[in-house]
């Protein structure tokens, strides 16, 4: 990587403001529950890391998006909890409140900002904001990896008042994801499904210059499936993106690229958790039932390919995996990762990250990337603003 990091520069004694992604999810019954903080502890490494060099470190975060103006005091409780010390809590971001807490801390201290979005001028990236944040510290630090894709001010506007360097968890992901981009042990396979073909367009492409195979599955197999000349029923398919699954198709044979599809889909005319399941060939789906997850030879065929791959990039649930009658084609490729222990096994993808976490998966896989659009983007090759905006070393 050719960003500065925490290690290229001093700390100590400076005040060091700190954007993380503290937007964890809450309880929707009680707004002052964290029903996760993996995305807490995931930025401890470079919290500590500041307090034990001896930075005045102010962190910062947005939760939740701008109308909902949602308080980031949980976050301030858990990561109390979590560094066994109180961590002060400023009620604003550039106010009075967050001044004072500023200027009060010794080398080593730590302090966290209100959210950042309940000021407008976050996500418009308003010049004046940002130089109003930065005016609280002497040098910034992006660990903010699930938000670097956005040019808000505390994400890259805030960089060019300041020293601006990344902290471990962007250096760790766009790492592991950087390298197996660039330098991939080789087969490469990339593993793609979800919803729609249309928000994967960026990344198929992108990818079919990388990769060596290309397995689909999800909702957006069925858009291909039809594209081929298949009955597909019910099931998802964007009709305008016919021409463009064939010209992926097309473009994935001049290179080389081999594409594996689900040969059969577990299929039902209704979406829930009781619903009644049965199996057809992809292509030959009945009118009134929908293609709602891989079927079991498909399954078969995916972990053969799995099997042998050297490095894996999966982004995209297999099927409706919210849900158990639909889940077993995610949960079964999953586990095809995990059992590959010679391979590096990387999810991106929020829906994806969350599936393999909630079948206990995640410690099996090489990297789980912590940022859901902003791992899409890095693997559609896209340059993040949050790190295109730290100083060069
Ligand atoms: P990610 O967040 O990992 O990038 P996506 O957002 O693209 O993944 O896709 C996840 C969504 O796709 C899930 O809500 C899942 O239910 C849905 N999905 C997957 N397969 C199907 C299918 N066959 N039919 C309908 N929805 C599907
Ligand atoms: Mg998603």
């Amino acid at each position: 990587m050719n960003k500065k990091t925490i290690e290229d520069i001093d700390v100590k004694g400076k005040k060091v403001l700190v954007r993380c992604d503290f937007n964890v999810p809450l309880d929707v019954n009680d707004k002052t529950k964290i029903t996760d903080d993996r995305r807490i502890t995931e930025a401890l490494p470079t919290i500590k890391y500041l307090m034990e060099h001896g930075a005045k470190v102010i962190l910062c975060s947005h939760i939740g998006k701008t109308k909902d103006k949602q308080t980031l005091l949980p976050v301030a409780k858990r990561l109390s909890e979590l560094l066994n010390r109180e961590v002060p809590f400023a009620k604003d971001v550039v106010g009075e409140d967050a001044k004072s807490k500023a200027a009060a801390l010794n080398d080593g201290d730590v302090m966290l900002l209100e959210n950042v979005r309940i000021h407008e001028e976050e996500e418009a990236n308003d010049p004046a904001f940002s130089k109003e944040l930065a005016s609280l510290a002497e040098i910034y630090v992006n660990d903010a990896f699930g938000t670097a894709h956005r040019a808000h001010a505390s994400t890259a506007g805030v960089a060019a008042y300041l020293p601006a360097v990344c902290g471990y968890l962007i250096q760790k992901e766009i790492g592991i994801m950087g390298n197996a981009l660039e330098n991939p042990e080789r087969p490469f396979v990339a593993i793609l499904g979800g919803a729609k073909v249309s928000s994967k367009i960026g990344v198929i492409e992108n990818l079919l210059e990388k990769v060596d195979a290309i397995i689909i599955g999800g909702g957006m197999a069925y858009t291909f499936a039809k594209a081929v000349g298949g009955k597909i029923g019910k099931s998802l398919c964007e009709d305008d993106k016919l021409d463009l699954a064939r010209e992926i198709l097309d473009k994935a044979k001049a290179k080389g690229v081999k594409m594996y599809f689900p040969e059969d889909s577990v299929c039902a005319s209704d979406i829930s958790e009781n619903a009644t399941t049965s199996i057809y060939n992809s292509k030959e789906i009945p009118d009134d039932l929908e293609g709602l997850d891989i079927g079991p030879k498909s399954i078969e065929q995916f972990k053969e390919v799995i099997k042998t791959a050297k490095t894996v990039i999966w982004n995209g649930p297999m099927g409706f995996s919210e849900l158990t009658p639909f889940a077993t084609g995610t949960i079964e490729v999953a586990k095809a990762l995990a059992e590959n222990t010679a391979a590096t096994t990387i999810i991106g993808g929020g829906d994806s990250a969350a599936a393999v976490e909630k079948f206990g998966l995640s410690d099996k896989m090489t990297h789980v990337s912590t940022g859901g659009g902003a791992s899409l983007e890095f693997i559609e090759g896209k340059v993040l603003p949050g790190i295109a905006a730290l100083n060069d070393k």
